[in-house]
């Protein structure tokens, strides 16, 4: 049996198709000149892109925001300048083509590699995917393979983006990898065709060949290569369950959110882009509980502009209506450091210049962001939420940037709202102790427990070696989590949990008992919560 990390939920028994390496490139016959290199790479580069926009194409009619910004990305890799004058140099200097391609992207993946940033490290992956489409397109050989009848679960060492679209769905019945974690693109996509994943398991190219039978367990993270009758049998049944469950659940998208004695529970969607709020509504959400808006920073030169930032709030606070729609403002930190960004590289990630703290630090880029919100705010209930609050200074300081930014835009007639609810994420041990005087301050706090379980315990989510401490369930953590929402709500003001734990089905009766009566989950648990709420 193999371990890895439970990238995308559900069961899968299938044949492995196991992709090793690099496409084969053929030889290149005649003398190698720059200008005739130059020329290929000139063409080479024109298919690339036309190509990808085709793709990109495709996936918009279908099902993709995700997918379209993964192929575009590709375009601006290849086309970035550094790549660019990298592969001209090389020509220049006497390469084939071929080789050059090799050499810049390798160079180029190493520089991602050393990245303090797990989000940027695993985009080396994409370097890859660019490396083989340009050699594909190059070497002529760029007919895919057919796909097999029969579903095959896909195996690589890196799972790379387009590997993962063209995994299509009737043909591919999983994925897993020795790379990869749940913020690589291969995890975003998978689970949103879902497709049952595992990924970062050690070795998995040396120990599976194509064509043996291999069981994934995308739910606990679980490989089992050529497993006898009974376990396929198992597995098979494990399936069919899973797959009886899902469907069960649609019942209760139009179910109320209340426990067995009646008493109503707030459930809030967690969403990355606007489309999503759309999901949110179909699973009959309260609302928009938490907008992780550092995700519209990933994957670009540049960070998106006032108008472009208006364009997508407002459009997810149109679709949520009147129900709130709750921003949180730019969180770079820990793993998620964009590219566009300017933040440099520490031994600590976790505790540094994060979350309230770089906006707070980079105020222009933070007005940008607040502008673009309280004109968004004119279009529905928008609230905006502040991660990694530490004091109540910290809340004090937006408000006043609120107010002056309020005047700017009475100043230039521009239409906005005021007096917008603005919230302070409890996520630190500072904000637990200190809750009464955020409560003060702020108009709600979510419990950000992802965070808050890592700092009171002081155990990093990402180390093996101490993920049992690691554990939301821990009595220092339920403590800290009674703390903040009895003084909140003490307070006067509401309170809710926003972390991964609220979809955590084992530990939601203790969170019940708790006292805690606002969660906010991805749209994907919401059915799942429903139902065991029902039965606390
Ligand atoms: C949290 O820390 O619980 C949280 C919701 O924020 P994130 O997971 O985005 O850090
Ligand atoms: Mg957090």
């Amino acid at each position: 049996m193999l371990y890895g990390l439970a990238c995308s939920n559900g069961y899968a028994v299938g044949k492995a198709e196991v992709i090793r390496g690099i496409p084969d490139i053929s030889p290149q016959t005649g003398k190698v000149t720059p200008e005739k290199e130059l020329s290929r790479y000139i063409a080479a580069v024109k298919l690339f892109e036309e190509r990808a926009n085709q793709v990109a194409e495709q996936v918009t009619q279908t099902d993709g925001g995700d997918e379209k910004n993964i192929i575009t990305w590709h375009i601006f890799i290849l086309k970035d300048p550094y790549m660019d004058s990298e592969i001209k140099r090389l020509i220049a200097s006497g390469f084939s083509l071929e080789k050059a391609v090799i050499s810049a992207c390798e160079t180029y993946s190493k520089v991602l590699l050393m990245s303090p940033s797990e989000i940027i490290r695993q985009r080396a992956a994409d370097i890859i995917d660019v490396r083989n489409t340009m050699l594909e397109i190059i070497s002529s050989s760029s007919n895919p393979a057919p796909l097999p009848d029969e579903s095959v679960i896909l195996i690589a060492d890196t799972l790379t983006p387009s590997m993962t679209v063209g995994a299509d769905k009737r043909h591919v019945c999983a994925l897993a990898a020795a790379n990869g974690g749940m913020t690589s693109h291969a995890a975003i996509l998978a689970r949103a065709m879902d497709i049952p994943a595992v990924l970062s398991v050690e070795g998995i190219t040396d120990i599976i060949s194509s064509g043996d039978t291999v069981i994934i367990d995308g739910t606990n993270g679980i490989i089992i290569p050529n497993p006898d009758e009974d376990t396929i049998k198992e597995y098979r049944e494990k399936a069919e369950e899973y797959r009886r469950r899902q469907l069960a659940l649609a019942e209760y998208a139009d179910k109320p959110t209340v426990l067995k004695s009646g008493e109503r529970v707030v459930l809030y969607g967690n969403i990355v882009d606007p489309e999503e709020a759309n999901e949110v509504k179909a699973v009959g959400c309260d609302g928009v509980g938490l907008f992780r808006t550092e995700f519209l920073y990933m994957d670009r030169a540049f960070p998106p502009g006032e108008n472009e930032q208006l364009a997508i709030y407002k459009k997810a606070a149109i679709i949520t209506g009147d129900k709130p729609m709750t921003v949180r403002t730019l969180d770079v930190g820990a793993d998620k450091i964009p590219a566009c960004l300017e933040t440099r590289g520490r031994l600590d990630p976790h505790s540094d210049v994060r979350g309230i703290r770089y906006s707070l630090k980079n105020i222009e880029l933070f007005k940008v962001q607040l502008r673009a919100l309280m004109r968004a705010a004119a279009y529905g209930n928008v609230r905006i939420l502040l991660p990694m609050i530490d004091t109540p200074d910290e809340i004090r300081q937006v408000r006043a940037l609120m107010k002056e930014i309020g005047r700017e835009l009475k100043g230039r007639r521009i239409k906005y709202k005021e007096n917008i609810p603005l919230g302070a994420m409890a996520e630190t041990p500072a904000a637990c102790i200190t809750a009464d005087l955020i409560a003060k301050e702020a108009d709600f706090v979510s419990i950000g427990t992802n965070d808050l379980t890592h700092f009171i315990m002081a155990a990093n989510r990402e180390e093996k070696e101490v993920r049992h401490l690691c554990a939301t369930s821990q009595i220092a953590v339920l403590r800290a989590i009674k703390h903040i929402s009895d003084t909140v709500s003490a307070a006067g003001k509401p309170v809710g949990i926003c972390g991964e734990s609220a979809a955590d089905l084992k530990l939601l009766p203790k969170l019940i008992e708790l006292g805690v009566r606002t969660f906010s989950i991805s749209p994907a648990s919401v059915l799942d919560v429903r139902r065991a709420l029902s039965e606390i």
